[in-house]
């Protein structure tokens, strides 16, 4: 996978993706990332790269034609390279959205500052808006940074011996079951039973129902999309008494 990220700070960047998963997914080759300097587009003594808004009003707008030209010296590569856009105008990010950005070869990011970018970017050079969220950050670079590494864990041996994504929280539209390591009793709770019993079966089982139990307590509007078997959604519990798997403890005993 490569990355191609036009921001006014490549550095930011670049010093982020040095770490973890992504810092080896570079290193090993399984993603390349360039950052493109948008300055470097901009022309005049200053090398201006933002200008007032017409109409008037506060703050500053990106000047169409450094990024323009920015975007024309990225090299395209492989089946699919989309322009996208941060923004908190676009369609909010997620893991579904991640599994089909890493089905393409290249990504190309472009990060706003100040009021955002002149409309005629979008109109011209963007094939896909995307937000991180409905919130409104100072820069795209985060946004991207976001993006990239949760599309890179996705990347075929990105994680290595550590884990797998298919388990993962979002797989199969739930959220992941509870973890424990050693020791097997911490300030006086211990860890289930179950996992301490080698029985790879029924650790499989109480994984599955605690994955269930949480997302339905914590996100239950991904229970409607979830990829749950008849048989293992939960029948609602009667008002006013915790259903029968709650008060048998499925968390941490004392
Ligand atoms: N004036 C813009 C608006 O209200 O829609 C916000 C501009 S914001 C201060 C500057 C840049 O940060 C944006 O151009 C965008 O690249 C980035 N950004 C801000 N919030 C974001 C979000 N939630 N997701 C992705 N990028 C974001």
């Amino acid at each position: 996978m490569r990355f191609d990220v036009l921001t006014l700070f490549p550095e930011m960047v670049l010093s982020a993706v040095r770490y973890g998963i992504m810092g080896r997914a570079l290193d090993r080759g399984i993603a390349d990332i360039r950052a493109v300097n948008i300055r470097d587009f901009a022309r005049g003594p200053h090398r201006t790269t933002d200008d007032r808004p017409y109409g008037g009003g506060y703050g500053m707008v990106m000047k169409p034609g450094p990024i323009f030209r920015a975007l024309e010296s990225v090299e395209r590569i492989g089946k699919g390279h989309p322009v996208i856009l941060l923004s908190p105008q676009g369609e909010v990010f997620n893991q579904r959205l991640a599994w089909e950005l890493a089905e393409l070869d290249q990504l190309i990011f472009v990060c706003g500052r100040y009021e955002g970018v002149d409309e005629r970017i979008r109109d011209l050079c963007i094939d896909r808006e995307i937000s991180i969220g409905d919130y409104v950050l100072s820069g795209g670079e985060l946004g991207a940074l976001v993006v990239m590494d949760a599309v890179t864990r996705l990347l075929p041996d990105a994680l290595g011996g550590e884990g797998s994504s298919t388990e993962d929280s979002f797989a199969g539209g739930l959220l992941e079951y509870p973890h424990y390591t050693r020791p097997s009793v911490f300030q006086g709770l211990s860890v289930p039973e179950v996992l301490l019993s080698g029985n790879h079966e029924k650790i499989r089982i109480w994984r599955r129902k605690e994955s269930i139990r949480r997302t339905r307590e914590r996100r239950p509007d991904l229970m409607e999309t979830a990829e749950i078997e008849p048989g293992e959604r939960p029948s609602p519990a009667p008002a006013g008494r915790p259903r029968k798997d709650e008060e048998s403890g499925s968390g941490p005993g004392r």
